[in-house]
């Protein structure tokens, strides 16, 4: 099988890999497990001091991996200078915090003393998808090298040049080779990776098939899982909301990556007094944006990631259609098998349809309409999934009123929701289990061990 670079905007295959075999792969899970014995020997600060290098190298490097983005995946290439910043911030943060992250934490108890210490598992394998080929990585590399762990990356087959840039960071940075290695494996080795003894614990983000696939293996083997997978999330217009900044942020919001975002808003609740305002406005914003050449400055949004995953969502979108949803604003594919797919706006979505049950990933906004606010929580919470939210009013205390009802990892109160190195990511209900980032992302793969002196 081979895992192939192909570039979504002219249709080109840019470079084709031999996927490793599993002698090779075997091999290299090898020195993974060597290096985990000795690499948690070495200090916070001379870790500390290759990721800050690995930092300097991404900020030098920011335009040449995204260019890199722009080929293999369609990102913008003003937004891939952007995710690459955020890969810099995010392992100087970890350079700087792991040690404090990971300090003895003294518990009272009848012993004379107790406390729990934090000691790295060991090699973390990593299943990582395309659609931030460089933060999904990193956010998870930084804390777990910083911990002492080891990463193995299964990137996405679709970015293999991305990931093998991401290996080339660490190693210039002068991380031993061995501490962070990038597989070019598909799907079907995964499995025998998780059921080998080496591999502690596994990583994934993306689809909520591949997370349970992933999750299955891995429980078999009574091995630590974290799971990072879809969302659709609510995005809730109060009555009292800033009509005009919530309608500018909701373009923002669904067209985060081209709306390839787990966290992008894909549903938009909205007060029934507002929403004919409401659906004009984020017309107007949608509309006005450019897309082009990826690696054109003055492009807004790019392609999809590859052809099927657009075809896809037109599909979702013509089936609910078909059941009884309204297009309000239809961009769409020109057709089948291209990768562009143009901002669309759908309305009158009910249960059953698809795009009520399913996360559209692509540029698809769906407006529902709430009688007030109890019927705003009821409709956001009804969905599978709960990895963001937000919710627009100029009352802030209602505002958090209505954030603690939300079924979500985060909700985020008159402001979009993101990502960032303090702040802990991640989901309940099928949008996955586990947190990344912050302190708590950082000790999930970590022996929380508890030391008694009687
Ligand atoms: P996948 O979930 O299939 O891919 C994500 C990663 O999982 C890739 O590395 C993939 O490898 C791997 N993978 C897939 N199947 C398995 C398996 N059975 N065992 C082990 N690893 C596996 O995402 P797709 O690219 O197919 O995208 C489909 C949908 O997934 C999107 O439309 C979106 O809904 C969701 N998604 C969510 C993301 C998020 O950020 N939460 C990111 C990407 C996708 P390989 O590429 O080799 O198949």
């Amino acid at each position: 099988m081979a895992i192939e670079s192909f570039n979504p905007y002219t249709g080109r295959v840019l470079r084709r890999f031999p996927a490793f075999s599993w002698s090779k792969t075997e091999r290299i899970l090898g020195q993974s497990a060597r290096a985990a014995r000795t690499w948690p020997r070495t200090t916070f600060a001379e870790r500390a001091r290759l990721m800050h290098r690995a930092a300097d190298l991404l900020r030098e490097r920011q335009d040449e991996l995204a260019r890199l983005m722009a080929l293999e995946m369609g990102k913008p290439i003003t937004d891939g200078r952007a995710e690459v910043q955020k890969c810099a911030l995010t392992c100087d943060y970890y350079a700087d915090h792991a040690e404090e992250f990971m300090r003895d934490e003294d518990v009272k108890s009848a012993a004379r003393h107790s406390f729990i210490a934090y000691e790295p598992l060991g090699v973390v394998l990593a299943v990582m998808p395309w659609n931030f080929p460089f933060w999904q990585v990193i956010r998870f590399a930084a804390p777990a090298l910083m911990a002492g762990n080891v990463g193995l990356l299964k990137h996405a087959s679709n970015v293999p040049q991305c990931a093998l840039a991401l290996e080339r960071i660490f190693h210039d940075a002068g991380f031993p080779a061995a501490t962070f290695r990038t597989l070019l494996i598909g799907s079907d080795l995964v499995e025998k990776l998780i059921e080998d003894d080496r591999v502690k614990a596994v990583t994934l983000t993306g689809s909520e098939l591949a997370g349970s696939k992933v999750a299955a293996t891995a429980g078999a083997q009574i091995k630590k899982t974290v799971l990072e997978l879809g969302g659709s999330d609510p995005f809730v217009v109060l009555a009292d909301a800033d009509l005009t900044l919530a309608a500018t942020t909701a373009a923002q919001a669904r067209m985060i990556n081209s709306g390839q975002s787990c966290i992008a808003a894909k549903r938009f609740i909205v007060h029934k007094s507002i929403v004919k305002p409401f659906i004009s406005q984020l017309k107007t914003h949608l509309l006005a944006l450019r897309t082009g050449d990826p690696l054109d400055e003055a492009t807004q949004y790019g392609p999809l990631a590859r052809p099927d995953l657009a075809d896809e969502l037109t599909q979702q979108v013509e089936d609910s259609v078909r059941a009884g949803a309204k297009v309000e604003l239809y961009g769409g594919q020109s057709k089948p098998g291209t990768a562009l797919f143009r901002p669309t706006i759908i309305s009158g979505v009910r249960p059953g349809q698809r795009a009520y049950e399913e996360e559209l990933f692509g540029p698809v906004a769906i407006v529902m309409e709430a009688k007030d606010d109890e019927d705003a929580i009821r409709l956001a919470n009804d969905s599978r999934f709960g990895l963001g939210a937000s919710v627009w009013t100029t009352d802030v205390r209602r505002g958090e009123a209505v954030a603690r009802r939300l079924e979500a990892g985060a909700v985020f109160v008159n402001s979009m929701v993101k990502s960032s190195p303090e702040i802990p990511f991640g989901g309940v209900k099928k949008s996955g289990y586990g947190r990344e980032l912050s302190y708590l992302g950082l000790r999930e793969f970590l022996n929380q061990k508890s030391i008694w002196i009687g």
